[in-house]
């Protein structure tokens, strides 16, 4: 089903997990996943992925290259589990700031992170990963963690990304990919679409969020298209880390 087209745009239509929607619809069903989903969205990414999510997380956080003081953009950033683990790494006198379209799933990671005492180094914005209200050159790293396949205009949000990291700053995409082994790409496609939506009914009672997670995750870019998009906006050295047999990738890419 995954036709693999850059932003998967058909000229004034897009997709919206396999639906064809118009393209200025799909932001506000987006939204409303994730209206749904966020009070649950913790319980269920540690539930769905057996906690295996906090390990992706942790090696997306070491390919950072984050160092005290320094300055990183979290996008889509949720509840902010790969923001906290940066605020730790860029210490007091550096900043993170957590960005994301949704106010409901922003404010479920401002009070995490209050309640973990992550303050003072952090800093929260709405905004659409499409226009960032950030100057250019201002970020040592910027990272989106599950957020990239859900943006309309991926291409769009890539050149913003570029636009405001420094030069010599790194960009980080951590993204749901395609499995490389094809017996093993069956098992999980009997999961995504049996497993993933009956969990969510049964523990946040929202079975249809949990089949768009299933289906979006088939129209995102594979590895190598994701690996051109990047190169197409002027990203250097771009390369990737499967893991989990390429259930998730890690692409990285340079400003220089
Ligand atoms: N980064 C977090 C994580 O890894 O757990 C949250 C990922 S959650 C699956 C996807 C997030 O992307 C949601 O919080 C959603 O609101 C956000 N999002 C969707 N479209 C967006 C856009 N165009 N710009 C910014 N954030 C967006």
């Amino acid at each position: 089903m995954n036709e693999h087209k850059p932003d998967n745009q058909l000229n004034d239509e897009t997709y919206f997990g396999y639906r064809k929607v118009a393209i200025g619809e799909k932001a506000k069903l987006v939204r409303g996943v994730f209206d749904s989903v966020a009070d649950k969205y913790d319980l269920m990414n540690d539930v769905m992925s057996l906690g295996i999510h906090r390990i992706w997380k942790r090696v997306t956080l070491e390919h950072t290259g984050l160092r005290r003081g320094m300055r990183a953009l979290d996008l889509a950033s949720g509840t902010g589990d790969l923001a906290r683990l940066m605020a730790s790494l860029v210490g007091k006198d550096g900043l993170v700031v957590l960005s994301d379209i949704n106010f409901n799933m922003l404010k479920k990671g401002r009070a995490k992170l209050d309640d973990l005492g992550v303050i003072g180094n952090v800093d929260y914005a709405i905004a659409n990963a499409e226009l960032l209200p950030f100057p250019d050159n201002h970020f040592d790293a910027v990272t989106i963690s599950f957020g990239l396949r859900n943006v309309t205009h991926k291409e769009q949000a890539l050149k913003e990304m570029y636009r405001v990291l420094k030069p010599g700053g790194r960009v980080l995409v951590l993204e749901f990919s395609k499995p490389v082994n094809p017996l093993f790409a069956k098992i999980y496609d009997i999961y995504s679409f049996t497993a993933l939506p009956l969990m969510g009914k049964l523990l946040a009672n929202d079975a249809e969020s949990y089949r768009y997670l299933a289906e979006s995750i088939r129209m995102h870019p594979d590895q190598e298209t994701l690996r051109q998009m990047m190169e197409t906006v002027g990203f250097n050295q771009v390369d990737y880390l499967n893991m989990t047999l390429g259930v998730v990738a890690l692409h990285t890419g340079y400003k220089f």
